[in-house]
């Protein structure tokens, strides 16, 4: 497997490039910002992106989806509940201070426990709303990896102050969906850096003393 993460655009969002090194299939998950450095990453990696996966419809996020789209050709994948906030990025832009271009179009909704696949990976969407309507976190079972966008962070869990936002939901999806693995599982989360299942189930403290 090839995972290769990077840091893009002024609020640090981690966008991934997911791959199969023996078949050469790609997917970018969350191309938030900076296309072009993108852009040349996927060509270093030599994986044929084949689609655009987004965990949820933040500007942080999507911000690049729209220039890798015209790049790639290739179709855009996220959960149905996420397209009202998608449809309002130019609203999210304005709100902090950014100009917002092309708002992507959506090629297909993805639903919760569908596997993506690329190429012998495959990628099971989980539902764990609470930060945002509709989000997404991916687990790859064989590789033990779960790309967690915003729900789950090392030593952190997603806001839950901005529309949409509910704590007893998110922490609901990180019990239920995200706790449930793998204590090795290897978290890759939307911002900050990689840490793991167990180690948040004990010393994340947004996840102890009784919140649920
Ligand atoms: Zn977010
Ligand atoms: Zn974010």
């Amino acid at each position: 497997m090839i995972l290769e993460m990077l840091t893009v655009g002024p609020f640090q969002e981690n966008c991934y490039i997911v791959g199969d090194k023996n078949t050469g299939n790609g997917v970018l998950i969350d191309p938030g910002d900076e296309a072009a450095r993108i852009s040349l990453a996927v060509e270093q990696t030599q994986l044929e992106i084949e689609k655009i996966v987004i965990t949820h419809a933040h500007i942080d996020h999507v911000g690049a989806v729209a220039a890798l789209v015209d790049e790639y050709a290739c179709p855009v994948l996220m959960h149905a509940e996420a397209e009202p906030m998608l449809k309002q990025l130019p609203t999210q832009a304005m709100m902090m201070g950014l100009r917002f271009g092309k708002v992507p179009t959506v090629d297909r909704y993805i639903e919760d426990e569908e596997i993506i696949e690329v190429g012998g990976l495959r990628l099971r969407a989980l539902y764990t709303p609470g930060h945002a309507p509709g989000h997404l976190a991916f687990y790859e079972e064989n590789a033990g990896i779960v790309l967690s966008g915003d729900a789950l962070f090392a030593g952190s869990v997603g806001r839950v102050d901005l529309p949409g936002g509910n704590m007893e939901v998110l922490m609901k999806s990180i019990q239920e969906r995200l706790l449930t693995l793998p204590d090795e599982t290897l978290v890759y989360s939307g911002h900050g850096p990689r840490t793991t299942i167990g180690e948040e189930r004990a010393h994340n403290p947004f996840l102890r003393g009784g919140l649920l």
